[in-house]
Order: structure tokens, then sequence, then C-alpha cells
């Protein structure tokens, strides 16, 4: 989408936000730091323009998180006797990211998709789609402008989270100098950065911190070591009693090895479904292999579940990941 046609989708957006009264916010399966810091600052500055705001859970938070301002906000609704004026979708590139509440978006007067997912579907009534945006937090920074809200501590501590979360700490090639001032803005707040970093990206537990021994302990590599695969079984999780959110960070570690071009993690949620992390450093597009298993993401950060065994899927994903390299 272009420039004019992104900010003309901004001002449908906001006609679309002006005529609505009861608006549901969604989170999406799995939520990431850019799903659950943009769903939060949308959230809490549409209360400001005296919006009846509902937050909707349709996943566990994981625990990195759960520091932000405001988090009971995200809550479980029950739709079935609510009038939903307008449903938003944030950082969900189709519907099926959205779980169980997709109903939700089938029972809405009227959806707005909001989400920089190369892959987005354009499910929504307005769609505010932009690949160039290094996290969905930058977007909704922009809305938040465009409608004349004031940015708060809070506000702007959710969106930091979403967009430091979404760029590597600034540092993946999609951080571009629109992100850096809008990052500025943000700090101008007066916000303690410091703070939010140190439960972003240092407060590790044991046992986060003994799985990670474990599951590097079987690191594998190939294809002249560009290509870097760890497992994360049931099994593993309950040996280092951590949960599979604390799978978080094991696939950019791996990532980060010298002659590593693609990295990959797979979760062993359960025997028959693996969830799969996938990311690269430099030229390698790593969403079109997330694509052929009906997942999807950006270049150099996607994701896909396979429904085989661990080492099924695995066989299935380094069959497309050495296929990527021709
Ligand atoms: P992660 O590996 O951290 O779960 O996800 C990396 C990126 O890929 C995120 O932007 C996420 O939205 C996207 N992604 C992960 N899994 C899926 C999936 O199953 N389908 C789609 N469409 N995108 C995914
Ligand atoms: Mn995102």
């Amino acid at each position: 989408m272009n420039n004019d046609s992104l900010d003309n989708q901004m001002d449908l957006s906001i006609e679309l936000i002006k005529q609505s009264k009861k608006i549901y916010i969604g989170s999406h399966i799995q939520p990431d730091g850019d799903n659950i810091g943009s769903i939060l600052a949308l959230g809490l500055a549409l209360k400001k323009i005296e919006k009846e705001v509902f937050i909707v859970k349709t996943d566990e938070i994981p625990s990195d998180y759960t520091f932000l301002p405001n988090i009971d906000m995200i809550k479980d609704y029950d739709e079935k006797d609510n009038i939903i004026d307008l449903f938003i979708a944030l950082d969900a590139s189709d519907l099926d990211r959205l779980g169980s509440k997709k109903t939700m978006v089938l029972k809405a007067n009227k959806v707005l998709n909001i989400d920089h997912h190369k892959s987005n579907t354009y499910f929504g009534d307005v769609n505010v789609v932009s690949e160039n945006s290094s996290a969905t937090g930058e977007l909704v920074y922009r809305l938040i402008e465009k409608m004349g809200i004031e940015l708060d501590k809070d506000i702007a501590a959710c969106i930091y989270t979403a967009i430091s979360t979404d760029t590597g700490s600034f540092m993946y090639d999609s951080t571009t100098y629109e992100t850096h001032e809008i990052v500025a803005k943000l700090l101008k707040t007066g916000i303690d950065k410091n703070n939010i970093n140190i439960n972003l990206y240092q407060n590790r537990s044991l046992e986060r911190t003994k799985l990670f021994i474990k599951a590097l302990d079987g690191l594998e590599t190939c294809f002249d070591n560009k290509v870097a695969i760890v497992k994360v079984t049931q099994e593993l999780l309950k040996e280092s009693k951590a949960k599979m959110e604390d799978t978080e960070g094991i696939v950019s570690f791996i990532r980060d090895i010298a002659p590593v071009e693609v990295a990959c993690l797979l979760k062993e949620f359960e025997k028959n479904q693996i969830k799969i992390s996938v990311r690269s450093k430099r030229y390698i597009d790593v969403s079109q292999i997330c694509e052929k298993f009906n997942g999807g993401g950006h270049k150099r950060a996607a994701g896909c579940t396979i429904y085989e065994d661990v080492e099924k899927a695995k066989e299935l994903i380094l069959e497309e990941i050495k296929e990527s390299f021709r």
C-alpha cells in the first residue's frame, strides 16, 4: 500500500472509530510484544475519547508482558449478548490468527484491520496495512497522532514495547528513521525505558535459563553451518520446569551464530502439532518458506505449524529451507 492510500485508509479508520461506541480490540493467538503493546495502547487511547473499549483475550499473555500498564484490561469477554459496533484486529495477518475470536469478527458491524505483515489478507472493512512499518505499534502511533489524542506515559510505554520487541531492540533492517522519530516522541513523554528494557530483556527466570542450556545442547547445523535448528519438546520443558513461552529468545540466539543465515526453532505443543519459528539474517525470505505450510510473517521472521511429529516436521521444514537457498 502506498503512502497516499495508507493515509486514506487511516482517515477511513478514524471515521469508523468516530461512528462506533462499543469497540472490541482483539489480541491474536500466541500474542507477542507488538500485539500486546498495540492493543493496550490503542485501547487506552480510545478510552480517552470516551469510547466503550473491550480488549479481548484470545490466548494466554506471556509473563514477559505482564508488567505493562493496564495489562488487566485484556480480558475474556462473552460476545453472545453484546453488540460489537467495531472490531479492531491488530498485528493479525489473517482471520485464523484471531483463533476462537474469529466469531467476534464475523459478528461485528464493522471490522478494522491494522497490520504490517506482507501476507495480510485484507479481511477488514478498512485495512491499514503497511509492510514498510517495523511494527504494528508504529501504525497505532500514527493513528493516535492523527486522531489528535494526546500521548501519555502508559500509552507510550505500550507502543515502545511493541516497536522494541518487533525490531529486535531497533536492530532489524525493518527499523527506519521514521521508527526512531516515533521512538523519540515516546521517550519525550518521560517513560522509564530502563525499567521497560529490564522487564523485557533482563528478567530471564532460572527455569528459562535451564531450558536455554538444554535446548542449545541439542543444536544441529547443516548446509555449511548456514542453517541452525533447535527443538523444544514437551519432555525438555518438563525436565527444565519451563513453559513453551520460555522459548522466547532461543531462535534469535542461534540466528546470531556467525555463519548462520537461517535459524529454525521447532516447538512441540502436542505430539503432532509443531509450531515453527524461522529467522534469517541477510538474504533468505523466510515468510516464503512458512507460506508453504500455511504460515507467514516477514522476510526475516516468520512462523508456521506443521501437524506431524517433531522429526517429520524437522525433515519437512529443512527440505523447504534447503530449497530456498537454490
Ligand atoms: P514467531 O516465530 O515469533 O512466532 O513469529 C514470527 C513472525 O511470524 C510474527 O510476525 C508472526 O506474526 C508471524 N507468524 C508466526 N506464526 C505464524 C502463522 O502460523 N501464520 C502467520 N500468518 N504468521 C505467523
Ligand atoms: Mn508485529
